[in-house]
């Protein structure tokens, strides 16, 4: 069985073509510069290097079918044929309150996401906008939905209600949703594997990249996360705020006569570790400032692990304890220096890591020391696998 996952963004798209019969990855690639100028296919069949083409892409459909010619070209195709792929995989940004699972795409399924577009502006237009163009060339073939959303949708009410008027939960349906669903699934069941495949377990996943977030995750589900209504909630990111007192917005309104939209930039796209250091949204530029002395690059640093640190000890005492502190993404997975500083906040739950193995990277790895009273994972994530797979499911079904 071969399966074709889209991640559709405003104006890039990343694919990868999966054969399932034995999970390797055929083909992969990245639009980027959607109908903007400068818009390329950088395209990598498996075992080949990766080549670009430049060519004017005005929208998706246009994106979506090069990237259909690459894959079925007779010399960098991978493909004969586009009747091959038995099914499409297309990630989703938001589901609200309407998806708890993935599903197989139906003109109600289309309805329901459009209903997401407020909760999602940025991505669901873009998400819908792949779905419709591989209908369109693709007739016949499988289309399935995968949210970020999802797998939070397990939280409790006590979990995922603001203290707002409850008016405004019924009329606006505002509530937490949290995001990076699709990681934090494939990582606990990968930690669920490695803990001996233990149906009870208490697991702390932290997906620590540029966006950032963290889930408490009970017997396999989620009974809280970081990430609220949007992804804007939560720990200190790249270039996000995370947690802040709302009135913040208020007072600063007034006292730089800002508009709603120059809040909203201000806190999505120059807050969090950018904001603070004035050096990079980039945590290793952020990282190398500080060992040149640079203080307030110590201190965003020292901001992001303190936060981290004691959200997990918040989910250690939502999940009355845990078995397992699982961290991935592009930080979680690579800095050791991050992994270390967040747990040396964590010796008083038991949590003790191995300097040795801290220090290896690129495989799932235990960092934490025989003694430890909590296990340390470090697990790459891999999102589109996890999207092939519940494709794939479906398609059994
Ligand atoms: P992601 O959003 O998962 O792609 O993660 C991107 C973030 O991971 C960027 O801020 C990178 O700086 C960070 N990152 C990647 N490798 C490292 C590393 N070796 N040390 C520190 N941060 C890293």
């Amino acid at each position: 069985m071969k399966i074709l996952v889209i991640n559709c963004g405003s104006s890039s798209l990343k694919y990868q073509l999966y054969n399932m019969d034995n999970g390797d990855v055929m083909a992969k690639g990245l639009v980027e510069r959607i109908g903007i100028d400068g818009s390329n296919l950088q395209h990598t069949p498996a075992g080949k290097d990766k080549i670009v083409f430049e060519q004017p892409l005005p929208d998706h459909s246009a994106a979506i079918k090069l990237v259909m010619d690459k894959l079925t070209d007779a010399d960098c195709g991978v493909i004969s044929d586009l009747s091959e792929i038995n099914g499409v995989g297309h990630r989703v940004v938001h589901g609200s309150k309407y998806f708890s699972k993935s599903c197989i795409v139906t003109e109600e399924v289309k309805d329901a996401i459009r209903k997401c577009f407020d909760l999602g502006p940025l991505h669901n237009p873009a998400n819908l906008m792949g779905i419709e163009a591989c209908e369109k060339l693709m007739p016949g073939t499988p289309q399935i939905t995968v949210f970020d959303t999802a797998f939070h949708q397990t939280m409790p009410e006590k979990a995922y209600m603001y203290a707002i008027p409850y008016e405004y939960y019924e009329k606006y349906d505002i509530r937490r949703y949290g995001f990076h669903g699709t990681s934090h699934k494939y990582i606990t069941s990968r930690a669920i594997e490695m803990l001996g495949g233990k149906k009870d377990s208490k697991i702390i996943t932290c997906h620590l990249g540029n966006g950032s977030s963290i889930a408490a995750v009970k017997d396999g589900k989620v009974i809280d996360t970081t990430m609220g209504l949007t992804p804007l909630e939560g720990l200190v990111m790249g270039t996000r705020c995370g947690d802040i007192d709302p009135a913040i917005v208020l007072y600063l309104m007034n006292k730089e006569n800002l508009s709603t939209q120059d809040v909203d930039t201000i806190m999505n796209k120059k807050s969090g570790v950018l904001g603070v250091s004035g050096v990079s949204s980039d945590f290793r530029d952020v990282e190398s400032a500080m060992n040149e002395g640079n203080k307030r690059a110590k201190l965003a640093l020292d901001m992001f692990h303190y936060k981290v640190a004691k959200y997990i000890g918040e989910y250690f005492v939502a999940l009355g304890g845990a078995n397992a502190i699982v961290f991935t993404a592009g930080l979680g997975e690579n800095s050791k220096t991050s992994r270390l500083a967040i747990c040396e906040y964590l010796k008083c739950l038991g949590v003790e890591i191995d300097a040795e193995k801290n220090g290896i990277r690129g495989e799932e790895i235990d960092i934490a020391s025989a003694d430890s009273k909590i296990r340390v994972l470090v697990i790459p994530t891999n999102e589109e696998l996890m999207i092939a797979q519940d494709t794939k499911e479906l398609l059994d079904k």
